[in-house]
């Protein structure tokens, strides 16, 4: 199992207290889409979740996949409260649909560490940013993780 210390050890600062709206709404999503089976789905181990103060030039969250083996080295999910709130204000989107969609995008970087080993090898990363902000999209759009999937799956392998 992943743990914090894992995730400090690569580098990113854990949140002592992260905002505990944003804790709560992100591990009951993720509870929530590992009961309805979007992991194995996917063909992904349920990813840990982790909160960390690091923002990364604006982006709410990032996938932590230190390889692509996920057996070796399981995946975990790392979410910025602050920037997710922040994003959440802005763009005045609510706390749980901004959080939801992040973490949706964030699965499909995980299935393509897992399917793809280095994934800017096969697919340059602006075409993985568009592929798997168009599965969120999808995915949150419809419910219906299977067919997002295939459109991702679909765009994957085109060439
Ligand atoms: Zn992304």
């Amino acid at each position: 199992m992943t743990t914090d210390a894992r995730v400090e050890e690569a580098g990113y600062t854990v949140a002592r207290r992260p905002n505990p709206d944003v804790a709560r709404i992100a591990r009951s999503f993720l509870n929530e889409h590992a009961r309805a089976g979007i992991f194995d789905a996917m063909g992904l181990p349920e990813p840990s979740l982790h909160f960390v103060v690091d923002r990364w030039g604006g982006h709410l969250a990032r996938a932590f996949a230190p390889s692509s083996d996920f057996d070796y080295d399981p995946p975990g999910i790392l979410i910025s409260p602050r920037a997710i709130t922040a994003a959440s204000r802005r763009y005045d989107v609510d706390l749980a649909t901004t959080i939801e969609s992040t973490l949706l995008h964030e699965y499909g970087h995980l299935w393509f560490r897992k399917g793809f080993g280095e994934p800017d090898e096969v697919v340059p990363s602006d075409e993985e940013e568009e592929i798997v902000e168009a599965f969120a999209h999808q995915a949150w759009r419809t419910g219906d993780w299977m067919a997002a999937l295939d459109t991702m799956r679909r765009r994957a392998a085109a060439p």
